[in-house]
């Protein structure tokens, strides 16, 4: 393991991977990626890198859990053993568990469950390697698999944190940032709507932080909203050449 750094932020108000303290890691999105989902993105935020499948709206197995009168949605977050510096067990951790519930409420406020009564859907979210605001970065990808899953949504959902390093409020904290910093801020949010879905909280913050944090992380989430917009057309313009051919 790596030494524990002291200063999180230099002199010249730099962060250790040289970004500013309003600066988003580099993010790309690709949509479609696999062929046997019905919906599907990849995600590369940082040093994440994270597969969303979306499975449905199709029947409910077992049938019990099913709802008269909507479809629901089930997901499960899992992470690779591989996907950080000591290994993790491939079962479901209590962590694994949280999240998988805290992403599958993000979503489901954005998407037409009336539509699909007695039906579901399955989220599953891999995550092949893990640097810090995995949750968020897992809401913005399995978001665009269920878009690409053609299921009818009033918004997308796009996510990203805030917190404070050293005395600072910054954006998009990396791994070392959140164990070493003193607080992390997931948010959720439908740009569209201008609702928040996921607002978490670690660490401690006064309320005028809290605020500067969530509002940042909202700037972070349309900047990132842009770019799920970007890789959905990408997927679809492919698809319309494709099928002129
Ligand atoms: N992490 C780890 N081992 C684990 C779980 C998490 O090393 O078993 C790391 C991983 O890099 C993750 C980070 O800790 O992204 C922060 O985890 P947290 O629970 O805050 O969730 P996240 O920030 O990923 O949404």
């Amino acid at each position: 393991m790596s030494e524990k750094p002291e200063k999180l932020i230099d002199k010249k108000g730099l962060r250790l991977d040289g970004r500013k303290i309003d600066e988003l890691r580099p993010v790309k999105i690709e949509v479609g990626v696999l062929s046997n989902a019905d919906g599907s993105a990849y995600i590369e935020h940082g040093k994440n890198k994270i597969l969303a499948a979306v499975f449905g709206p199709r029947e409910m197995h077992p049938k019990h859990l099913s709802l008269p009168d909507r479809m629901v949605l089930r997901c499960r977050y899992h992470m690779a053993p591989f996907s950080v510096q000591e290994r993790k067990s491939p079962a479901p951790s209590r962590r694994e568990v949280e999240l998988s519930k805290v992403i599958r409420e993000a979503l489901e406020p954005a998407v037409f469950v009336e539509y699909y009564p007695r039906s579901g859907i399955d989220i599953f979210v891999e995550v092949l390697q893990a640097d810090g605001g995995t949750r968020c970065a897992s809401i913005t990808a399995a978001a665009l698999a269920i878009a690409d899953a053609g299921i009818p949504m009033r918004d997308l959902v796009v996510a990203c944190a805030a917190g404070k390093i050293d005395d600072k409020v910054v954006l998009d904290l990396m791994d070392t940032e959140d164990k070493v910093g003193v607080a992390d801020v997931p948010v959720a949010f439908m740009p569209n709507l201008n609702a928040v879905t996921l607002l978490q909280m670690d660490g401690i913050l006064t309320p005028d932080e809290f605020e500067s944090a969530v509002n940042l992380a909202i700037e972070g989430c349309k900047k990132i909203y842009a770019l799920q917009k970007e890789a959905l057309k990408t997927k679809y313009m492919n698809t319309k050449e494709e099928v002129e051919e």
